[in-house]
């Protein structure tokens, strides 16, 4: 069995996954896998997740263009800038996760110091602002802010998840979806407590000792000057969909 075979193979099962867990619906979603400097495995445009067939995967160029038969998902675009930011990431996951994009859709972010696991794994989860998806507009807007973060809602559309293989970026969509639950359920229930930056620092600590690769950004609030990369610094301060502003974390 050939790895592009067995790539297909999992970029197959990962769609029928999100497909069956509701983190896309109808021909919502698209996946992709950096299969060397020149050659990009992308799901088809037009097709359920849920339903593909190894062979209906389109090989594309660096700029979209098809190598195999079929017609590449309209959003190859975003895929494509990720890949030309992120040399460290071989494969992408976009859905359409429900609770995720809700929060979106209220103007509600995910960017909070929320869940410690979260925090370890992920950080917080920016919101990048409103494109109008299928143009140049997503990964003009991603663009930077993807050089910082593995996971983010893409406003009132979805989400993007990043990372060095396809289960990879799939657990870190799953893992997003997870934590809006929890948070929408919290706050049916009353209130949500962030981690305080003592307990925040803790979990870096431990995330630098573990030698977690990936990207993580953090709450300016709880992001403690003691850290390295810590403590307030206009070069590394970036802005969320609602103006609060995010400290990167280089991890
Ligand atoms: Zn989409």
């Amino acid at each position: 069995m050939s790895t592009e075979y067995a790539i297909r193979r999992e970029m197959v099962e990962i769609g029928r996954r999100m497909y069956e867990k509701d983190l896309v619906a109808a021909t919502d979603g698209n996946l992709s896998f950096r299969l060397s400097a020149n050659e990009f495995l992308i799901t088809p445009a037009g097709s359920c997740l849920g339903y593909l067939k190894a062979s209906d995967l389109v090989v594309i160029d660096p700029e979209g263009s098809p190598r195999s038969p079929g017609r590449p998902t309209s959003e190859f675009r975003l895929h494509l800038e990720v890949y030309r930011q992120r040399g460290d990431v071989s494969a992408i996951v976009h859905g359409h996760p429900p609770v995720c994009t809700a929060f979106s859709v209220a103007g509600e972010t995910l960017d909070r110091c929320v869940l410690p696991e979260v925090v370890f794994t992920l950080g917080a989860i920016p919101t990048a602002p409103y494109g109008t998806p299928t143009t140049d507009e997503p990964p003009r807007i991603i663009r930077d802010q993807i050089k910082h973060c593995d996971a983010m809602i893409l406003d009132r559309h979805g989400t993007l998840t990043v990372g060095p293989t396809l289960a990879d970026a799939y657990y870190k969509l799953e893992k997003i979806e997870h934590t809006a639950r929890v948070i929408l359920t919290a706050k049916t229930l009353g209130r949500v407590r962030v981690l305080s930056p003592g307990q925040v620092e803790k979990l870096l600590e431990v995330r630098r000792e573990a030698g977690l690769g990936g990207k993580i950004l953090h709450c300016v609030c709880a992001a403690p000057a003691s850290f390295p990369g810590g403590g307030v610094d206009e070069d590394e301060l970036t802005r969320t969909i609602t103006g609060e502003v995010i400290k990167i974390i280089r991890g």
